[in-house]
């Protein structure tokens, strides 16, 4: 049987372990000192498919193989570790090398290196319901599920088949909805990605991003560019990550359960909260394929849209269990009057991000900050 994502979590790396130290070491070294036995020494042009040696740490090193280990078979594929979710989307593009990209709402950063593309290569960017006769062999749908920063989510397989009709590839942004609440490639994904900097990290001091594939031929291809382009993650923060990485499914599924919790609460007393227009949040979508692609719970972010901006640039400084910050996935709940960092969004918009509090304190103090 295969083991839970909490115990892989914690022992997948075991068999990496360099000492007999139960919390990993913190190795900072970028070289690495070869066999001292002549007879062990492999030429790099003699390396066979899926080797890792340490050489050089923009190659690999040994933080980064644990968690790419763990992260791995948490996501069920060859993970492959970046310096920030950013720097894993341009790997994808730059792996892919696509001529036109669909892409919908979602994370601005995303539409950011597109823009890039477009200005350098001529990218062609396409709304992601575009007439799928527009895409070509070898094009990419982009799908981020649930999307930024409404949370709602897209039917991964439709878009799927939709990409597949064309011989084109759908990756999918699943940052909001990490396991065990969504598993992409059971829907068709060809390859993941995520900004570790959020669930994975979890504590707000790290910046990391992670693709996956099932392919190893491809997860080769992108350690490749990974080491030409320097888009690795530092040695610091991977093992930062690590630690991080051993709590993860306490985390992710019990900060489900307090936005659960949260989101019960805003919809039973939304007639008593007269500042409250409307909750965003996919649990709330009535379409069928939701159940069916996070049947583990959903997604601690979520937003809400106030009856006017002053009321929602208001709010977060009478919250005093909500930081007010972009980013989302710590401990800590964060609030951000998203206008704060999106250009796109309606100034009535706030995005959520529940954390690890008790999820009663959280539902007092949005009370009491809601109805003063
Ligand atoms: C934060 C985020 C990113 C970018 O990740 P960084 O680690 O900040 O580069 C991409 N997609 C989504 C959905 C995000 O929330």
């Amino acid at each position: 049987m295969p083991l839970d994502i909490a115990s892989i979590s914690i022992h997948a790396d075991d068999e990496l372990a360099t000492s007999s130290d139960v919390a990993a070491p913190i190795h900072l070294s970028t070289t690495y000192r070869y066999d001292s036995d002549p007879s062990k020494l492999i030429p790099a042009a003699e390396l066979s498919e899926g080797d890792k040696p340490l050489v050089y740490s923009r190659l690999h090193q040994p933080n980064t193989l644990r968690v790419e280990k763990i992260l791995g078979q948490i996501l069920d594929g060859e993970a492959v570790l970046y310096a920030s979710g950013l720097a894993a989307f341009l790997s994808a593009m730059t792996y892919y090398n696509p001529k036109n990209v669909f892409i919908g709402d979602g994370y601005h950063g995303c539409h950011g290196i597109l823009e890039i593309l477009e200005r350098n290569y001529n990218v062609k960017v396409h709304p992601l319901d575009s007439d799928p006769k527009l895409l070509q062999p070898g094009d990419i749908v982009h799908l981020e599920t649930p999307v930024n920063p409404h949370s709602w989510a897209f039917d991964i397989e439709k878009y799927a088949k939709i990409a597949h009709s064309r011989g084109a590839y759908l990756l999918i942004d699943a940052t909001f909805a990490p396991p065990p609440l969504q598993y992409p490639f059971e829907f068709g994904a060809d390859m993941i990605m995520h900004s570790c900097t959020k669930f994975f990290g979890g504590h707000s001091d790290l910046l990391a991003g992670v693709l996956v594939t099932k392919d190893q031929k491809i997860a080769d291809a992108l350690y490749r560019d990974r080491l030409l382009l320097g888009t690795n993650a530092g040695n610091l923060e991977t093992w930062l990550l690590l630690r991080s990485l051993r709590s993860f499914k306490v985390r992710i599924t019990q900060q489900s359960k307090n936005a659960e919790a949260v989101i019960k609460f805003l919809l039973e007393n939304k007639e008593s909260l007269p500042d409250l227009k409307e909750i965003y949040h996919h649990s709330l979508q009535d379409d069928e394929f939701v159940q069916k692609q996070l049947p583990n719970g959903y997604s601690p972010v979520f937003s809400i849209q106030l009856v006017n901006s002053q009321k929602a640039r208001s709010l977060p400084s009478k919250l005093k269990m909500f930081h007010h910050a972009t980013s989302l996935g710590g401990a800590e709940s964060l609030i951000e009057w998203r206008c704060m960092s999106d250009t796109t969004v309606s100034q009535e918009l706030l995005r959520v991000s529940i954390g690890l509090e008790d999820a009663d304190d959280l539902i007092n103090d949005l009370k009491k900050a809601l109805s003063s």
